[in-house]
């Protein structure tokens, strides 16, 4: 066949350890022989990325703002233990932290569905994106183990001298305080980046927060969900048969257990630290999950929800030939393609990524896949491979 042209380029992020290796093996089996791949190409590898004092993470950020898409494979946090491992100048910040600020944007997961993997969640018959606000509340808070019995206050002290106290409790006794906050602007970025993404997936939007109890700082965070809804999402939203549905967060979690999905869930911080656990340990795999980073104005990052798998990494550098699950990073490149094509009208590339897709969803539910799945496949795994000779079986279906 001719190769499949692209009129732009993808920003591509490259990573570290199994799934760098897994990057190459899926560019070269899967990408390449069919599709004219043009890209801008990151090397976001840990010891890049130190040696140029993370200059290489901003220059990524740069080019997924310029060319509107991007992918990325998994790439190491550095701590003490990789300093070490790598002999790093410096301990560097998460990239992933510095690509979310710089495109001010909100991360949604969503699991991929093999019908040979049962979830165990049985009404769960769609998946569940859940898209979480990334910044404040209690994880940028301030807190007090107060000694003796006192009077907590809370004080804001306004640039123009403005001052609001409020007490928050006459302690009788020794106890414990804490202060959050949250700012206007990035609830309302939140707010955008969540119905851009439903938009963009044709599914609804449903928000819940506890405005009941906290009737400033939740009811904030309902009224600009609201506002924005409103002002530049409503007719877009009706267009396209989907909706906005806010409740209480409990009502939200009761609902959504007995829900057959195809729903976005935009989470508080905390809920969404919570509740993307939960959904991605009752739909089976994290390597069957995949992960997009959406700016309020429409730009997309697409990658794997899982780390760089570094237990793998260490057997395959003493020659084994690992069982590790390409699955969401094959699915980080065809989200990227679809929308490169979707942008740039080459529906002959939205094709190819769905047929990947299709390809790599019937191969495993023929019953041949990687151990991960094989471990909670019903019925039984007919083969399990290794990830080349699985990247193979998806290759000759495709
Ligand atoms: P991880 O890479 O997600 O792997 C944790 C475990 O989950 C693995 O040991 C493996 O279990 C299983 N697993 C994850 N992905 C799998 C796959 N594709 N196929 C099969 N099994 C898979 O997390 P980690 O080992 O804790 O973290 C390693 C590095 O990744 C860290 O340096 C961390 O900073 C980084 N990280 C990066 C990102 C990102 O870039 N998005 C996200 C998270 C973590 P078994 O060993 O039982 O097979
Ligand atoms: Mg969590």
């Amino acid at each position: 066949m001719a190769k499949i042209q692209m009129k732009n380029k993808i920003a591509e992020l490259d990573g570290d350890e199994m799934t760098r290796v897994l990057w190459q093996v899926i560019k070269d089996e899967l990408l390449t022989p069919y599709v004219d791949l043009q890209t801008e190409y990151y090397d976001l590898g840990l010891k890049n990325r130190d040696d140029s004092d993370d200059k290489i993470t901003y220059e990524a950020a740069a080019a997924i703002k310029r060319l509107g898409v991007g992918v990325k494979c998994a790439t190491i946090t550095s701590n003490a233990a990789r300093v070490k491992e790598y002999n790093l100048k410096q301990l560097t910040p998460s990239p992933n932290g510095i690509i979310r600020a710089e495109l001010d944007g909100t991360v949604f997961r969503t699991p991929i569905f093999v019908k040979n993997v049962q979830g165990t969640v049985s009404c769960w018959k769609k998946p569940i994106i859940l898209g979480r606000h990334a910044y404040g509340d209690v994880y940028k808070n301030c807190e007090i183990k107060t000694p003796c019995a006192g009077k907590a206050e809370l004080v804001f002290t306004g640039e123009d001298g403005t001052e609001i106290r409020k007490t928050i409790m006459d302690m009788k006794g020794p106890g414990i305080i804490q202060g959050i906050h949250n700012l206007d602007k990035s609830i309302e970025s939140f707010a955008r980046c969540c119905f851009t993404y439903a938009l963009d997936q044709k599914v609804s939007v449903w928000f819940g927060a506890k405005d009941t109890i906290s009737k400033t700082y939740d009811g904030d965070f309902k009224a600009i969900f609201q506002n924005v809804f409103d002002t530049e999402f409503k007719d877009s939203f009706e267009k396209a048969g989907i909706e906005y549905f806010y409740t209480l967060i409990d009502d939200c979690v009761a609902r959504i257990m007995k829900h057959e999905g195809g729903i976005m869930w935009a989470c508080k911080n905390y809920d969404g630290d919570v509740m993307s656990d939960m959904v991605a340990s009752a739909c089976g795999s994290l390597a069957m999950m995949t992960s997009v980073l959406v700016s309020p104005d429409g730009k997309f990052e697409y990658e794997a929800s899982h780390g760089t798998v570094q237990k793998h990494y260490y057997r395959y550098q003493k020659g084994e030939k690992t069982s590790t699950n390409p699955v969401a990073l094959i699915f980080a490149w065809t989200g990227a393609l679809a929308k490169r094509g979707e942008l740039d009208g080459t529906p002959e590339l939205v094709d190819f990524a769905k047929r990947l897709e299709k390809a790599t969803l019937d191969t495993i539910e023929a019953g041949i896949m990687t151990g991960d799945i094989a471990r909670i496949a019903s019925p039984a795994a007919k083969k399990v491979l290794n990830s080349w000779d699985f990247i193979a079986a998806i290759k000759e279906r495709l």
